[in-house]
């Protein structure tokens, strides 16, 4: 199957600070260890406009709602794009939005709105603080929705799988090294 290219890979939200759990942090709720964070906490208001980071395919969509006892996803949207540079598959995760406006097999250009950050402490956000949790995953795809954190034991998923959204953003709009002629060459 093809998958989308996408040349450009950008921040979901317009002001991107990760001002909750940062990635790679293990992580204890309520006495709880919930593990390894496998993606970016950025708190921010109910109703910030959340962007696809680059052109690609919805692989999933789905409302998660939470209690207060046990938290969830809310919302949550995963998107499949293919790197321009290396021709590798990866994923980005978009979690905790109070409605997804893109169900699977939706196209998506870069920058488009997929939905905004819900209300929180209610079921729409997954009873978390109103924040959005992003990740890249480029693990195998399973059709189902992925975790948040990995924790000792967890067969789901591998921390290896997992990049530190940040750092993959920034690399990822690096001018190409090998150009001549505004070409990258093939290897
Ligand atoms: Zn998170």
């Amino acid at each position: 199957m093809a998958h989308l290219i996408t040349p450009r890979f950008i921040f979901p939200l317009k002001d991107y600070i990760v001002n909750g759990v940062p990635f790679g942090k293990r992580s204890v709720y309520d006495g709880v260890l919930w593990g390894i964070h496998l993606g970016e906490d950025c708190l921010t208001s109910a109703g910030t406009d959340v962007f696809s980071c680059g052109r690609g395919t919805v692989v999933y969509s789905a409302f998660h709602p939470g209690t207060k006892e046990k938290p969830n996803w809310g919302h949550i949207i995963i998107i499949r794009h293919k790197q321009a540079s290396t021709r590798r598959v990866f994923y980005s995760v978009y979690a905790h939005l109070g409605t997804c406006f893109k169900r699977i097999n939706d196209k998506v250009a870069i920058g488009e709105p997929l939905g905004f950050v819900g209300e929180g402490e209610t079921s729409e956000n997954g009873f978390w603080p109103a924040h959005l949790h992003f990740a890249i995953y480029t693990g195998p795809w399973q059709n189902d929705v992925l975790p948040g954190f990995w924790k000792e034991g967890e067969k789901r998923t591998r921390p290896e799988w997992w990049e530190c959204p940040s750092e993959f953003i920034e690399k990822y709009n690096l001018p190409k090294q090998k150009s001549v002629d505004g070409e990258a060459s093939l290897e």
